[in-house]
This record gives C-alpha cells, structure tokens and sequence, in this order.
C-alpha cells in the first residue's frame, strides 16, 4: 500500500485531529484532476471555477507543463543559490522578456514577491531616491490582499486577516482604491512606491475606474515613487492580456508575480523591474533556499512560453466576454451586480438567495466548485483551458440553484 492510498474517513478524522483550522473548505475531498475537471474520492465529477485562485491559469496537469516537470525531475530538483543552476538563468531571461524588463528575482509564494517588492522599494528609496533611513512610505489601497505575513496583513484593513497578530511593520499608507486624488494626496518626499493590485481579486474582482491605472502610473512618474503591481493573481492571461495593467495600456515599474507562474505544479513566483530599481539588490541582502530552483525554473520557463505565444490571452478575452454576456442575463434574478475581466468574475448573490457560501454549496452539489468571498460574493474563474460549452453548463447550474 502507498502512501497515497486513504480512505474517505481516515481523511475526514485525519483532518478533523491533526490539522489546523486556518481554512473552512467546502465540503469536497478531491483526489484527481485534468484540465478544468476534477474528481472527487467517490468519483464524482465537478468543473473547477476556481483553479486555486488562478494558480491553475492552464488547467489541472496541462500536459506540456507535466512534461518538461517530469523531465528535469529526473535531471536536478535543487541546488540552493549557492551554485548556479542550469535551468535558472534562462528561465530568467525569458520572464525578463515577457516582463519587458531587464531582471527578475525569484521566490517561491506570492506574499514572498510581494515582500521582496516591499524591501527593494525600500533600498531604493533610500539608495536611489534619497530618503532619510528609516522613514520610507509605501501607499497601499483599501481592500488589498498581498498575502498572509505579518508584515502584509499589517497594512490589510481585512479584520480577520489582521485580528490578533499585531503588532505591525510601520511604513505603509492606506488609500481607497481606484481614488487617484486620493493616492497623489498621499504621497510624500518619503514615499518609496505605490503597491496595488489592477484589479482586486481578494476582494471581490473589484475592477478600479477606467483610466485609474493610468493616473496611478503618471502620479508615480511625476513624484518620483515606484509603481509596484501586485500581477499575482490578475496576471498571466487571467484579464485577456499578459498583465491586468496592460488593460490600460500602463507599465509599472514592478511587477509581482506569482500563482499561474507555478504552473499549478509547485509554487513559483518573482518580481521583474529593470536595473535601475532591482539592480539595488546586492549578494546576501535577500534570497531563499528553495527560490529559483531548477524545477521550479523549468516550469516556469514552460509557463512563459505557453504564454508568449498570446494563445491563453486571447482565450481569456474571447471566452470572457462570452462569460461576461451570460452572468449579465442574472443581474435581477438572484445577482445584484456583476464584474468581470477577461476569465474573471465577481458575482454578488442578492442576500434573499442566501450567502455566496451557501450558494458555493448548492453548486457542489450540482458538480460546480466556486467560492465565496466577503460573505456575498462568489469569484468564478475558469482555466484558461474551459470551452464555452462547459461555461454555458455552468451558467445554467448557476441559474438553476438562483430560482431555486
Ligand atoms: C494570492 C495572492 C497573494 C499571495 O500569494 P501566496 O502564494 O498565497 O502567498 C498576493 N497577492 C495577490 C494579489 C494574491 O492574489
């Protein structure tokens, strides 16, 4: 018997004694998957319109991702930075190229991008921009999620994200997001950056008023202060483009990124800036044991090449707007209000069908997986990989647990 052999109740008392209750997942135990389909342990089929929060961009076990794995697993796994590695520098420079940046630095999770991003903007304020030691400010945007590190959920205004795990990091500014009046009034001499997400995933696809981006990016060029965006879960084909700030035609001086960079493999993630901010970094200043190892580049170079070609991108624009037609039909029938970019959707259940919870439920039951977020609304997205068809099913699962 392997290690990979359970059952049904040694799962659930497994689970119910031994691990800690920092998730309430819905109530499916899943144990295969390909493409945007999963199995459950009893067989039961359900369209996956999660894909772990857009880590799965491809789809579950996307065959020429598992192949170029399965491959460098039988070659190397890990080296640490301590030496060079085959697979790290090339995986490098095509990011870098995709990025149209000139250097990327590699970290495993998204928060550790995300903290990487905070601590360059930092050298760089103090190295390039001159600001006095110790006073550097980063702008951040109400309804933020950056990741779950103390430092991160410092400047969160999510209380079950902060609650008892104080004290914080200082340095950070919160503004509400999509008001750039409000973001130039808050900058000062010492601010380091601006950190954003295009669009809010977290909390609810929340998508920022048009030309928002691009004011973000020309307060930032006038004032001198980093454009530092937060691509994690909004970037990688997910909105129709490479990058959800792309949907304004904007460039930020950082990206973060993360999630779909994985492959839905194993977590990969990085920032990418040109020499001029990331080049502050010096040998020993920061790094991680398990960032830039040679499985995770060479699945991450797959990655950028699966989307160099523009193929995913266009997917997600074309079966987005074909998304976006069908969930508008619900607005007053069981949805309050629908926001969508490109294979993304926020769906806000009119509170008299119940809470999105109960909703994520009633859909398992009808092999759908979706989630909740913020108590009313359901995050719906695809792989890139869905077909139309299977989104038009799911739709009419949708309505049906709505009138229901
Ligand atoms: C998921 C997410 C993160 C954190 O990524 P982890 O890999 O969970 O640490 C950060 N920022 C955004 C926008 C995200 O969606």
């Amino acid at each position: 018997m392997s290690v990979l052999d359970t059952t049904t109740s040694d799962i659930i008392t497994a689970e119910e004694e031994h691990l800690a209750h920092n998730y309430h997942p819905l109530p499916v135990i899943i144990s295969r998957a390909e493409g945007s389909w999963v199995t459950d342990v009893e067989g039961k089929r359900y369209l996956d319109l999660l894909s772990a929060y857009s880590a799965l961009n491809f789809g579950h076990l996307h065959p020429a991702i598992v192949a170029v794995a399965q491959e460098q697993l039988t070659r190397l796994t890990l080296t640490s930075r301590a030496y060079h590695n085959d697979q790290l520098g090339v995986f490098a420079s095509a990011l870098a190229e995709l990025c149209g940046k000139d250097l990327v630095l590699p970290m495993n999770t998204g928060a550790e991008a995300v903290e990487t991003a905070i601590k360059v903007a930092r050298a760089w304020a103090y190295r390039v921009k001159g600001v006095p030691a110790g006073a550097a400010e980063i702008v951040v945007a109400g309804g933020n999620f950056h990741g779950r590190t103390t430092t991160i959920v410092g400047f969160s205004d999510d209380s079950e994200a902060r609650g008892d795990f104080g004290p914080f990091t200082p340095g950070f500014v919160t503004v509400p997001f999509g008001d750039a009046d409000a973001l130039a009034a808050a900058i000062t001499d010492h601010t380091a950056a601006v950190l954003i997400e295009p669009i809010q995933g977290e909390a609810g696809v929340i998508v920022p008023p048009a030309g928002y981006l691009a004011a973000v990016r020309e307060i930032c060029t006038r004032r001198g202060v980093l454009f530092i965006a937060d691509e994690i879960q909004s970037g990688l084909g997910r909105t129709g483009y490479t990058f959800a700030c792309e949907r304004e035609g904007v460039v930020p001086d950082m990206y973060v990124l993360g999630k779909a960079l994985g492959g839905g493999i194993l977590p990969v993630s990085a920032v990418a800036a040109d020499a001029a901010v990331l080049g502050v970094i010096r040998p020993g200043e920061h790094g991680s044991t398990f960032g830039g190892n040679p499985l995770a580049a060479a699945v991450g170079h797959r990655v950028v090449e699966m989307l160099a070609t523009g193929e995913f991108q266009q997917r997600a624009k074309a079966l987005g707007e074909h998304l976006e037609a069908r969930l508008n039909d619900l607005v007053g029938h069981g949805v309050t209000a629908v926001r969508v970019a490109g294979l993304w959707a926020g769906v806000d259940i009119d509170p008299a069908q119940g809470t999105a919870r109960e909703v994520a439920e009633r859909l398992l039951g009808r092999g759908v997986l979706v989630k909740d977020t913020h108590g009313q609304t359901i995050r719906i997205a695809p792989p890139l990989v869905v077909r139309a068809t299977e989104l038009d099913w799911a739709i009419e699962q949708l309505k049906l647990v709505l009138t229901a």
